[in-house]
């Protein structure tokens, strides 16, 4: 029941740390993988890195543009047939909508903000729209939205992420609902909430200059009872459960992978 090879997936950020190692983890599952990124020149270098598992290929799409999510999406299609699993991974956190430790609410760049908000909000409504579209056509997919810790209690400076990341939350039950409501019990839209992770976006303020933990990072791992950070791969496992039918009545949820982080009060 844990079987998905010969699933077609979605990757969005495919070229990104967590799409990359999402894709792989699939590839090597036996699903046939379409990574999408806005930047040609990491979709290259990825698919380079991963081509000889299996079948993966890429295409530049920009998933706050409607119209190129639909020209990807029957692109994949006609190549393919159909779209099984979405995983929308692109989005990230932008330093103008990080307050420094000085700032006050009152100096976050709106224009970051807006931006934050737009690319970790609409850039997971506007390919589950696209691409679930197709799933619905067929009666059958898995749509893997990535939250965040941010969403289940405040964290401080990174005020825009957190809103947009919790309306990520509130959008995976709403899709879920409508899914199974109007085109039956084999669609599902879940989300995967990690906890700290170092990514390229969030080095700088875990990680100082000479390897050492920022006092932020100190804090992090005071209240992850398992005392360490994330490693990427450990994503993996999860997504794979959330393709396969070992997840059939699974949907409308938002699963931690966070060494305890959200359970954890501190005390
Ligand atoms: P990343 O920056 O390595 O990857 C994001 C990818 O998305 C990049 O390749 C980028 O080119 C692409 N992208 C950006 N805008 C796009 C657009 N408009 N259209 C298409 N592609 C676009 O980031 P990551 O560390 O892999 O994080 C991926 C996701 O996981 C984000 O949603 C992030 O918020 C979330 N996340 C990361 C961590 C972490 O610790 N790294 C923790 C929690 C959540």
């Amino acid at each position: 029941m844990f079987d998905i090879s010969g699933k077609i997936a979605v990757v969005t950020g495919g070229g990104g740390v967590l799409g990359s190692s999402i894709s792989r983890s699939l590839l090597e599952a036996g699903v046939k993988v379409m990574m999408l990124d806005i930047r040609q020149e990491v979709l290259d270098t990825r698919i380079a890195e991963v081509k000889h598992l299996g079948d993966v290929d890429g295409l530049v799409c920009n998933v706050l543009d409607m119209e190129s999510l639909r020209l990807v999406r029957d692109k994949i299609v006609a190549k393919w047939g159909r779209i099984d699993i979405l995983v929308n991974v692109a989005g990230g956190n932008l330093p103008g909508a990080t307050l420094t430790e000085e700032q006050t609410i009152f100096d976050m760049k709106i224009e970051d903000y807006t931006k934050v908000t737009d690319l970790n909000l609409n850039g997971t409504v506007f390919p589950s729209l696209v691409f679930g579209e197709a799933m619905a056509n067929s009666k059958e997919g898995s749509i893997i939205n990535i939250s965040s810790m941010a969403t289940y209690s405040a964290i401080t400076r990174v005020m825009g992420y957190s809103v947009a990341k919790t309306g990520v939350n509130i959008f995976t039950q709403w899709m879920a609902m409508e899914m199974a409501m109007k085109f039956g019990d084999k669609i599902r839209v879940n989300a995967i909430a990690p906890g700290f992770f170092i990514g390229d976006q969030n080095r700088a303020i875990l990680i100082n200059p000479d390897g050492s933990y920022t006092e932020r990072s100190k804090k992090v791992i005071a209240k992850t009872p398992m005392k360490r950070f994330g490693d990427i791969s450990e994503l993996n496992g999860l997504v794979q459960f959330l393709c396969s039918n070992a997840a059939s009545f699974i949907t409308g949820a938002i699963i931690p992978v966070d060494g305890g982080f959200s359970s954890f009060s501190g005390v």
